[in-house]
C-alpha cells in the first residue's frame, strides 16, 4: 500500500504555528509515520524531508515542547546532552524575558522578530507575552498590572 502523503497527515495549528499530527500517536506522545511497512518517528521523517539530513548521533529538540508538532522550523538537531540538558527550560533568561516583554510593548517588534533574535521559537514568545509560560514571577507581573 502506498504510504499517504505527508502533507494530508497534519494540520496546522495557526495560533502556534505547530504542524500537529494526524497519523498514529505513539506511547511517549511523538508522531509515528508508516512508510512502505516501516515505521518511523514522523517528525524525523519530514526535518529530513525539508531540511536533510539529520546528522549522525544528533536527535531533534522540540523547541515549541510539542511533542505531536513535525514543522521541521520548529526542531533543531542537537545532542543527546544538549537535549537533556535543556529538559523542559526555556532557553532565554528571565532578564530576556523581561526585555522581550518591554521590546513587545513598544509595538516595534513583532513577536516573529523576537523570536527569531533570541532564538525561540514564536509560540514560547507568544506565552510569554500572555504570561502564561511557566515562568512563575511572569503570572505575578500579570497580576500585579491587572490590579492596576
Ligand atoms: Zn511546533
Amino acid at each position: 500500500m502506498r504510504p499517504k502523503p505527508l502533507e494530508q497527515l497534519y494540520e496546522i495549528n495557526t495560533d502556534t504555528d505547530c504542524w500537529e499530527w494526524l497519523g498514529y500517536i505513539g506511547a511517549k506522545g511523538y508522531a509515528n509515520y508508516k512508510y512502505y511497512g516501516k515505521m518511523y518517528k514522523a517528525h524525523r521523517f519530514v526535518y529530513e524531508k525539508y531540511k536533510g539530513k539529520i546528522p549522525q548521533g544528533l536527535v531533534l529538540d522540540h523547541l515549541c515542547k510539542n511533542r505531536k508538532c513535525v514543522n521541521p522550523e520548529h526542531l533543531e538537531a542537537v545532542e543527546m546532552v544538549v537535549n537533556s540538558r535543556r529538559g523542559n527550560a526555556y532557553k532565554v533568561t528571565q532578564e530576556q524575558v523581561l526585555e522581550i516583554i518591554e521590546k513587545y510593548k513598544t509595538g516595534k517588534y513583532l513577536q516573529r522578530e523576537l523570536a527569531l533574535e533570541y532564538g525561540i521559537v514564536q509560540t514560547q514568545i507568544s506565552k510569554i507575552i500572555l504570561g502564561v509560560s511557566h515562568f512563575s514571577f511572569l503570572k505575578e507581573i500579570k497580576n500585579a498590572a491587572e490590579k492596576t
